[in-house]
């Protein structure tokens, strides 16, 4: 899952960005409401947390046009305590979720993890496909009840692929959502990933669509019609 954070001050946001990547997500940031237009434009991120009190372009700007361009990421602002009209015009100008400074930064991951299940109409915080259950909340895999054992990297691979189970996912969509833009990113990585991840998990579960990419392939999706 890739994050964009848009936050002008310095420490926290490097704080944040810090506390997004040990969460498991791929971050990009910017710190000024046109870099923050730009990358948000162009960049298929899972969610994006927003200050409104940005230099250049202020955050309500940045959120009505993104909205008005089709932007359809899931944004969590962040407000200043004394700013409480700030929430509403928010919500109303197309934000999800809203935080006020300041926060525990637990607070927004826990924000940010429902967000992005709703938008892949997840309800449970644990994900389950066949004998693995993904709890979200504590990044732990467990395989017919026992723990596994993934890197980062292959628990970012797996999240992504459970939060979007039954539908065909391209290597090109899933280097988009793994890694944050700065990022050297090599065209095989993808594949030695999900090699490393079919020897932990069942695996005929990630099954390989010829020409589309891979698809997790859930027994107890049978029969229930969902493409996705
Ligand atoms: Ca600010």
């Amino acid at each position: 899952m890739r994050i964009l954070l848009v936050e002008d001050e310095p420490t926290l946001a490097a704080q944040l960005q810090a506390a997004l990547g040990a969460a498991g997500y791929a971050v990009d940031r910017a710190d000024n409401g046109q870099d923050a237009w730009f990358l948000g434009g162009t960049e298929p991120y899972d969610a994006i947390v927003l200050d409104l009190g940005l230099p250049v372009l202020d955050g309500l700007s940045v959120l009505r046009r993104w909205r008005a361009e089709g932007v359809g990421a899931p944004v969590l602002i962040l407000t200043a305590r004394d700013r409480w009209e700030e929430k509403v015009t928010g919500i109303d100008a197309g934000a999800d979720d809203y935080l006020t400074k300041p926060f525990h930064v637990e607070e927004l991951l826990a924000r940010l993890r429902a967000l992005i299940r709703r938008a892949s109409g997840l309800a449970d915080p644990v994900l389950r496909c066949g004998p693995l259950a993904l709890d979200t909340r504590t990044a732990q895999l467990t395989l017919e009840e026992a723990p596994v054992n993934l890197t980062a990297q292959e628990l970012r691979l797996l999240s992504y692929l459970m939060h979007h189970r039954g539908r065909a996912v391209s290597r090109g969509e899933l280097t988009e959502h793994l890694y944050a833009q700065d990022f050297e990113r090599e065209s095989n990585t993808i594949e030695v990933f999900v090699a490393r991840l079919r020897r932990k998990i069942p695996a005929q579960l990630i099954e390989t669509v010829r020409g589309l990419g891979y698809r997790l392939s859930c027994p107890d999706d049978a029969g229930h019609g969902r493409s996705g």
